[in-house]
Order: structure tokens, then sequence, then C-alpha cells
């Protein structure tokens, strides 16, 4: 249908077919792989500054494809949004990572990790009941409410009228709330005006800049009296050196996430870093 404007397009058809055939195919894959025990999730620590102590481990979805490997959630997850797995995949995602909260809680009580947070998308916050399941598997698992975090986008939370509402009621439950990828969205400020936050997760593109990009550096630094006015935590993405969470230390940020701390790791990496911090 391109082709309207002229030979230029005519290629333009036969590969959106082909791009429409494997997105297909790959939907109906994912279909499969919950039951297929294809998916797993790594935990990334939040650690915080200076020390670097893990306050929080945020669990990260992965998929290992019978044929093609490891595909990236940047791949699978608007997939999933797209033809609505995301809900089945999400309530997995749920699961999981609440019972692996309840196993670190009841082997290392006050040295297990405070936090663990699941990325939720904006299919779930949309569906009837989302919340009360999430009340229920909390319940099931006996994970402390307070210790499970929700990260949200603005765009997620802008999706559909009922997704803040969504996300007041897990706030009211006592969740913690963060909002993911702060920056990149459209709305930003205006929306912690209207939307409970507990934590602020400065994207990674901003932090990236900080020691070489001056407007980076400045929204970095300037974000930090936004969160401190309204007294939430910020924790600032992608610290990949030294230098970078030097610097966010000195602009007062109090928790970072990133591979100069540690990457996404197994469950059971985590529990070995956790058992050797406790025969520290
Ligand atoms: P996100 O929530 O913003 O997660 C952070 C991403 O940055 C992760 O990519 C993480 O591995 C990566 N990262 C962490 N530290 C660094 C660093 O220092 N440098 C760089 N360059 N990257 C870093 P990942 O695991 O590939 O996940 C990509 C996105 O997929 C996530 O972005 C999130 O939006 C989505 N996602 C992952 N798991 C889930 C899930 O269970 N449910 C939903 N709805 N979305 C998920
Ligand atoms: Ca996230
Ligand atoms: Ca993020
Ligand atoms: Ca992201």
């Amino acid at each position: 249908a391109k082709a309207a404007g002229g030979n230029r397009w005519t290629w333009f058809d036969p590969i959106m077919d082909q791009l429409a055939e494997a997105d297909a195919r790959l939907g109906a894959d994912l279909r499969q792989a919950i039951a297929r025990d294809e998916l797993f999730l790594l935990y990334q620590p939040i650690v915080e500054l200076p020390g670097g102590t893990p306050a929080g481990m945020e669990a990260l979805l992965r998929w290992r494809h019978p044929e093609h490997g490891l595909i990236s959630p940047d791949v699978f997850i608007p997939l999933a949004e797209r033809n609505g797995y995301i809900v089945e995949v999400g309530r997995w995602v749920l699961e999981r990572a609440c019972e692996q909260a309840a196993a670190w809680q009841t082997a290392y009580g006050q040295n297990a990790p405070a936090k663990v947070s699941i990325n939720i998308s904006a299919r779930q916050l949309a569906e009837p009941g989302f919340v009360a399941e999430v009340a229920q598997t909390l319940d099931r698992t006996g994970v402390d409410r307070r210790r499970l975090m929700v990260e949200v986008t603005e765009t997620a939370v802008l999706s559909t009228g009922s997704a803040m509402d969504a996300v007041r009621e897990l706030h009211d439950l006592g969740l913690q709330v963060a909002l993911d990828d702060f920056g990149t969205g459209s709305s930003s400020l205006s929306l912690l005006v209207d939307c409970p936050v507990d934590y602020l997760k400065v994207d990674k593109s901003f932090v990236g800049g900080i020691t070489t990009a001056n407007a980076q550096a400045v929204i970095v630094q300037s974000l930090i009296g936004v969160t401190e006015g309204l007294r939430i935590e910020a924790v600032a993405e992608g610290v990949e050196s030294a230098e970078q969470a030097h610097r966010l230390h000195a602009a007062g940020y109090r928790f970072a996430q990133g591979y100069h701390y540690a990457r996404p790791m197994t469950a059971d990496d985590v529990t070995a870093m956790l058992d050797e911090a406790a025969n520290r």
C-alpha cells in the first residue's frame, strides 16, 4: 500500500509481510514459553551510595528460545504487549519474583534484599483485578507488602484511564512505586503531582552523559532538587563507571544501579552473594 507514492516503496510490502509473519511466529512461540519452562528471571542489585551495599533487586525477564537462543526483553516484551500475552507473562513474573523474595526473606531475614522490584506493563495496569491479584500473591507467598516495588513508566501510567488508579491502589496497599526510565516520556514532572511515587529512576540516557555532556549533567543534578522537595528517593540507572558513581553521590543521589556495581545475575548468584555477606 506504500507503493502509492512511487516505485521507491515497492520493496516495502513483502518486507512488512515477512516482519508480520516473524512477529506472529515469535508470538505463538511465546505463548508456549511458560509451559515449556523457557522463561527465567535475572536480578540486578540496586545499591546504596557511596558504599554500594545492595538495597534491592530488580527482576529482569529472560527468554531462552529453543532455536534463536536468548531473546532480549526489548524485543519480546513489546511483542507480548501487542498480542496481549504480557498479562500472562507478567503474572508469571509476579509469582516467581514473590516466591524468590519470600525464599530470601526466610533464609536471610534482616540481611535479605530490602526490596524486590518487578516491571509492570501498561496492559497489566489496565487489567481488571490486577491489584487484587498482586495482593493475593503477596499473601500466598508471605512477602511483606513494603518489600515489593512495582516499576512503571510514565507512558504506562498515562496509557489508559484506569492505569493511574491501579498504581494508587497498589500504593495504598503499601507497595513501593518506582517511576521507571524517568525523563524519556513526555509528561514527566506533571505526573509527579498526580501519581504516588516513592522512587524516581532517572533514565540511563541522562546518567550516561553526566561526565561528558553538560545538559545531561544539569538535568541529573536538578532532578535531585525535585526528589528532595517531593520527599521521594532518586535512583540513577545505568551507572557504568566509578566516576559516574562519584558524581551521582556528590549530586545527592542515594541509590544507583548499573554494570559498575553488578550485571543482572541469576537468583543462585544472588544467594551466593548473600551467603558471602552473611559469613563476612
Ligand atoms: P528497564 O526496566 O529500564 O531495565 C533496565 C535495563 O537496563 C535492563 O535491560 C538492564 O539489564 C539494563 N542495564 C542495567 N545496568 C546497565 C548499565 O550499566 N548499562 C546499560 N547499558 N544497561 C544496563 P534488560 O534486562 O535487557 O531489560 C530491558 C527492558 O525490558 C527493561 O528496561 C524493561 O522495560 C523490560 N523488562 C524486563 N523485564 C521485564 C518484565 O518482567 N516485565 C516487563 N513488563 N518488562 C520487562
Ligand atoms: Ca525497570
Ligand atoms: Ca529503567
Ligand atoms: Ca528501559
